[in-house]
């Protein structure tokens, strides 16, 4: 893989598109930092060559233009304490004064560019940002995964002025490095487990695994509508009716290609959607009327755990249940805890971004499942056979 270690920066301004969309309080103190600490080795490499770092990035989601509470001049302070270097902020990402800190910089230190989705010409893959963006630096480095499947200014387009001097961060870089453990040589059986609130949002992740996996898991909002399509009474769980048959042809999909696919076969049922809601357990394809399913039941527990433990590579994405909720965790944390197991016990899993991370940061297993992605879109893009932009770009 190109990376950061194939180049010596000496004498080189390497602009960085880095991720430091870090979660801020009311006061703009940042409450989560690891995404910063992410992309300090890369920048630290780069400064001990005797080079120059111009980092750029996103912060929220700004509609009109510059905000004060999306400005990255709130991080600039924790990017100088943990890189150890000095930290000069154009408060504009575009413009003379911008150009004038870049063409000034000197080796060993770093200038971070004020929020690029202050202009709207960034989410548009806009040429002309691009090309001045391009200005600023000597060489492109590319260490955002959480936005590798956009095809933005500063993640794919600006790739272009740099020819043959632009590569992966360590980030970035380790993010595919884990993504293609599982895809391209998993050790096996492979088990892929898919959860979360709706099959519309994965029917591509789970037809794309049908290809790699030994086994299916689905659990999660999205199993009731597989239920339903097989004539199962699913009371007031999530269904999406229009997704009916095409569960029913991933059913024999995987018959086809002789993978395994486990759906639940009960629940933990609720009368309503509340932590405080009256509860039961009910097989799958009997939940009454007034009741939905919000958590897998015990006997799916039983099966999934089984199965975990017994794989050697397991990709997870999406949770068991409504997990955020003490009463309907107890599905997610299981096969958490099965997922710890199956490493202890010498295999690889990957948790992919968004809700399962959050899932493995709540009960504290972030130390014991071998990855936790830190792209949600990206990740499931890349696991759904798509070319990432922010990829391609680079190896163009
Ligand atoms: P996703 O973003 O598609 O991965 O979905 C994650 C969300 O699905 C979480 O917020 C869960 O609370 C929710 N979820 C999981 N299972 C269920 C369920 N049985 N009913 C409703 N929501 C669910």
């Amino acid at each position: 893989m190109l990376t950061v270690d194939q180049f010596n920066f000496k004498g080189e301004k390497a602009l960085i598109r880095v991720d430091f969309n870090v979660p801020l309080d009311a006061e703009y103190t940042i409450k989560d930092d690891s995404r910063i600490k992410a992309a300090v080795p890369t920048i630290q490499k780069i400064l001990n060559d005797g080079g120059a770092c111009i980092l750029m990035s996103h912060l929220g989601r700004p509609k009109e233009g510059p905000t004060e509470k999306y400005s990255l001049k709130h991080i600039v302070q924790r990017v100088q304490d943990l890189t150890g270097a000095k930290v000069h902020f154009a408060a504009d990402c575009m413009g003379e004064a911008a150009l004038k800190l870049s063409a000034e910089l000197p080796a060993g230190e770093i200038l971070l560019l004020e929020n690029l989705r202050f202009y709207k010409e960034e989410e548009k893959g806009d040429q002309a940002f691009a090309e001045k963006l391009a200005q600023y630096g000597s060489f492109y480095v590319n260490d955002a995964f959480g936005t590798a499947h956009r095809a933005h200014a500063s993640t794919a387009v600006v790739a272009q002025f740099f020819k043959g001097k632009k590569c992966f961060g360590y980030v970035m870089a380790n993010e595919l490095a884990n993504a293609d453990k599982v895809i391209k040589s998993p050790e096996r059986p492979f088990t892929a487990i898919v959860g979360g609130a709706k099959v519309s949002d994965k029917l591509l992740i789970i037809e794309n695994l049908m290809s790699i996996a030994n086994n299916i898991i689905i659990g999660g909002g999205m199993a009731y509508t597989f239920a339903k399509a097989q004539g199962g009474q699913i009371g007031k769980s999530l269904c999406e009716d229009d997704r009916m048959p095409l569960t029913l042809e991933l059913i024999e999909k995987a018959k086809a290609k002789g993978v395994n696919l486990y759906l639940p076969v009960d629940s933990k049922i609720a009368d309503n959607f509340s932590n405080d809601a009256n509860t039961a357990f009910a097989n799958n394809d009997q939940i009454a009327s007034d009741f939905m399913g919000l958590d897998i039941g015990p006997k799916a527990i039983a099966t999934f755990c089984d199965v975990i433990k017994q794989s050697k590579t397991v990709l997870w994405n999406g949770p068991m249940g409504v997990f955020e909720m003490s009463q309907f965790e107890q599905g997610t944390k299981a096969v958490a805890e099965a997922v710890v197991a199956m490493t202890q016990s010498g295999g690889f899993s990957l948790i992919g971004g968004g809700d399962s991370a959050a899932a493995i940061h709540q009960f504290g297993f972030a130390d014991e499942v071998s990855y936790v992605s830190t792209g949600g879109g990206a990740l499931l893009e890349y696991f759904e056979g798509k070319e990432l932009p922010g990829v391609k770009a680079i190896l163009d």
